[in-house]
């Protein structure tokens, strides 16, 4: 875990009068955040009249607080200023061209606007198209191209209407945009509309407030919503070390306190994290501030993104590195979403060195085998009388 330095974002020029009650109030973040490059360019003191052509297309963004993690502005390899700053092969024409905008046909398998239904238990909520950081990896760059705006109550209420009818979903994914850059009453009118269904037993928000304005939760009125609504988890969006600060970990102390579980979703990206180390530190901060994990997503095929990809396999050496090397706490599910909305599907490596009818060969991470039968009689017969029975 990253330890910030006391008043630290006054040693920025740009922030040298900013008072603490302003820095640490979220609405101040989102208020103050730089939308242009001339406003990054202005903080980082560099021209970036060069990436014109790219902003016309994909819109700009960051807080304050997450562009001052940026250690050194004039190193342009900096991981966070790689997930700020666009970079002209988001628009490459040759780069770009296998993606697509909408990869998992989000909006095609929408019974009600903002909803994707594709599991049978679970749908997907589109809160608002509203973010405070611009992430150039978003799998949902689209609304990058759209006007930054929050659905409607309207929207939400045929949206409910829908969650109501359906029975077979028990869970609801409140995603975005962020939805934790909407104001409380609406964030209250959301939750407490879905938390009155009766069949509904989760329910999921993806934000990345906590990494980009961690200052989100320390807003009373958002915790006492939690508290009250406690079919919540929540699931952030972490992909660096950095990225972890001692901010993030008081942040998910007060969420913690109101019972909601935290977890996590790294995206792999070539230049930023695709290396075991940097996963591995990642992993471990992020236990440590006790974050939870969850998924290691394999960089989706959406247009403007694939200059991120790695290989595929290079999750698998990652998770192959990690497994053994570090808690079991720490190991994530490394996923791969399949492009046309057919459902994520888990990728690990092989620990099975052979197999017959009779017997598999597992190796563990270290690389020792150990041979298994798959009905050990040897075993059973000393327990049992009809252990042929057992093993029909
Ligand atoms: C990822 C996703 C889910 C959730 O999948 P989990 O494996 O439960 O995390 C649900 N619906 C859609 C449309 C998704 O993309
Ligand atoms: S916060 Fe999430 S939805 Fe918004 S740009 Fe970043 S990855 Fe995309």
């Amino acid at each position: 875990m990253r330890v910030l330095e006391k008043d630290y974002w006054k040693k920025i020029p740009e922030w040298k009068d900013t008072s603490r009650w302003e820095w640490e109030d979220w609405r101040w973040q989102i208020k103050n955040r730089l939308k242009s490059l001339e406003g990054i360019g202005r903080v980082i003191g560099k021209d970036l009249s060069k990436l014109k052509k790219v902003e016309r297309v994909f819109r700009t963004g960051t807080t304050p607080y997450y562009l001052s993690l940026v250690e050194d502005f004039s190193d342009l390899e900096n991981p966070i200023l790689k997930q700020i700053l666009p970079s002209c092969e988001e628009i490459d024409p040759f780069i770009q061209s296998e993606g697509n905008f909408d990869p998992f046909k989000e909006e095609i398998l929408s019974p009600v606007p903002g909803l994707t239904h594709r599991y049978p238990d679970r749908v997907l909520f589109r809160a608002t198209n509203f973010c405070s950081v611009y992430c150039r990896h978003c799998m949902r760059k689209r609304i990058f191209l759209e006007e930054e705006r929050a659905r409607t109550y309207e929207d939400y209420k045929r949206m409910f209407d829908y969650i109501r009818k359906n029975k077979n979903i028990k869970e609801v994914l409140i995603s975005g945009g962020d939805p934790l850059t909407l104001p409380n009453r609406k964030i209250e009118f959301i939750l407490e509309n879905i938390q009155d269904i009766d069949h509904i037993d989760t329910v999921r928000i993806g934000t990345r407030e906590l990494v980009v304005n961690p200052y989100r939760f320390f807003d009373e009125g958002l915790l006492e919503i939690l508290e009250k609504n406690d079919k919540v988890w929540l699931v952030s969006h972490f992909n660096h070390p950095d990225e972890v600060t001692d901010v993030v970990k008081r942040a998910v102390k007060n969420i913690l306190s109101t019972g909601t579980p935290v977890l996590n979703q790294t995206v792999l990206l070539r230049g930023i994290n695709d290396d075991p180390q940097t996963i591995e530190n990642l992993m471990r901060s992020l236990v440590k501030v006790k974050i939870k994990p969850y998924y290691l997503f394999y960089c989706d095929p959406t247009k403007g993104v694939l200059h991120f990809r790695t290989p595929i396999d290079k999750g698998i050496e990652i998770i192959e590195y990690l497994r053994g090397r570090v808690s079991g706490i720490a190991v994530p599910t490394y996923a791969v979403d399949l492009p046309g909305g057919l459902g994520k599907v888990p990728l690990q490596p092989e620990y099975i060195v052979e197999e017959t009818e009779e017997y598999i060969i597992f190796r563990n991470f270290e690389g020792k085998t150990v041979r298994f039968n798959r009905c050990n009689f040897d075993i059973i017969e000393n327990h049992t009388k009809n252990s042929e029975d057992l093993c029909l």
